[in-house]
């Protein structure tokens, strides 16, 4: 009887060992990653070292802090520690062109994770959200939040702000955000009231707060003066959303008869949802950064096997040399009378997370 479980306990030990070396053999995979400066991208990086480990894969997770030099250096030192695959969410898309040349010749294949690469022949894939979507759903739900809040203050004084010009997705989020606005502002709906428009204009540099703040100060002061008030900001991104916040309270928004504008953003980021819950940000878009894990560990698993990882989308993502294979995910529109429903309800947040 002994002897039987002894042996039995061997074999087990010896299938574990088995199994641990198989997925230890899967290889490196490289994961470059922008900042940890907004918390959407640190959950982007657990999410991909969680799924990647699960299916069998050792990781190297570095993040640049948007400094695209310190990307490029971490690219590179990936290349020389061996990694079978780079997944890349870039600060600047145009950038790596040298260094993605270093890693083909390395036969080292490249996924684009949630940020088009540019310029480069050597990305096989891109896993992202359905990007011109969340422009719609952000500009959809600013036009909602109008009609809710103002509905005697037509037409709506409304401000614009852009992501970064380096990231392609700053362009996707403006037209499609135009796609709803533009119609608007040329029947006298909407009125932008500082004639800040185009992403040349309205772009924010590293999609950074500060200078969505100033930028936001500079509008309030020089066209906002006397009984004219805004009434919306399309802002694409919940950090900058916090700092447009700021820049409005600091002039009296929000509160006596200053009716707090509608202002939308993008990642239910948990100050926003925070922010939102208390009728500040009026919404976000939620993109389920766990899903968008899932899409990239298949396209990794499909490159090293040598076939196609499922795509829905082969025309929407020229990068400049071609056009690149990609999966959309989609994006989900978050304000006050769903947040818990989508975010809570799906796990992403706990409840005591949001108070
Ligand atoms: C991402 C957004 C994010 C922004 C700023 C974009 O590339 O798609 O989700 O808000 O970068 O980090």
């Amino acid at each position: 009887m002994k002897l039987k479980f002894l042996a039995a306990t061997a074999a087990l030990s010896a299938c574990l060992f088995a199994a641990q070396a198989w997925a230890e053999g899967k290889g490196l995979v490289g994961i470059a990653m922008p900042t940890k400066s907004s918390a959407r991208w640190i959950d982007d990086g657990n999410n991909m070292v969680k799924q990647l480990k699960a299916a069998g894969y050792d990781t190297d997770l570095q993040y640049a802090e948007d400094d695209i030099p310190n990307q490029l250096a971490q690219i590179e030192n990936m290349i020389t520690k061996g990694v079978k695959v780079l997944v890349i969410a870039s600060i600047d898309g145009t950038t790596l062109t040298n260094a993605l040349e270093n890693a083909d010749a390395a036969g080292i294949k490249v996924i684009a994770y949630d940020r088009l690469i540019r310029e480069s022949k050597a990305v096989s894939y891109y896993a992202t959200f359905d990007n011109f979507k969340v422009g719609v759903q952000q500009a959809t739900s600013l036009v909602n939040g109008l009609k809710e809040r103002f509905p005697d203050a037509k037409p709506w004084n409304v401000e614009l702000f852009g992501g970064s010009p380096d990231d392609n997705n700053a362009f996707f989020f403006y037209n499609g955000a135009m796609s709803v606005l533009q119609p608007m502002i040329d029947k006298g709906e909407i009125v932008v009231v500082s004639g800040q428009t185009g992403m040349d204009k309205v772009g924010t540099l590293r999609w950074d707060p500060a200078t969505a703040q100033s930028r936001m100060d500079n509008i309030l002061s020089a066209n906002y003066t006397g009984a004219k008030h805004v009434n919306g900001v399309l802002s694409p991104y919940d950090g900058l959303s916090i700092g447009i916040l700021s820049s409005l309270k600091g002039v009296g928004y929000g509160s006596g008869d200053l009716k707090m504008p509608i202002v939308t953003g993008q990642d239910a980021e948990i100050p926003s949802v925070k922010s939102i819950v208390a009728g500040e940000q009026y919404s976000t878009i939620f993109k389920d950064t766990r899903a968008l894990a899932g899409v990239t560990v298949k396209m990794v698993d499909a490159v090293l096997q040598g076939s196609e990882p499922e795509i829905n989308d082969t025309k929407t993502y020229d990068n400049g040399k071609k056009v690149v294979p990609s999966y959309l995910l989609e994006p989900v529109p978050v304000d006050k009378t769903n947040y818990e429903k989508v975010l809570v309800g799906s796990g992403y947040y706990k409840a005591e997370q949001l108070k």
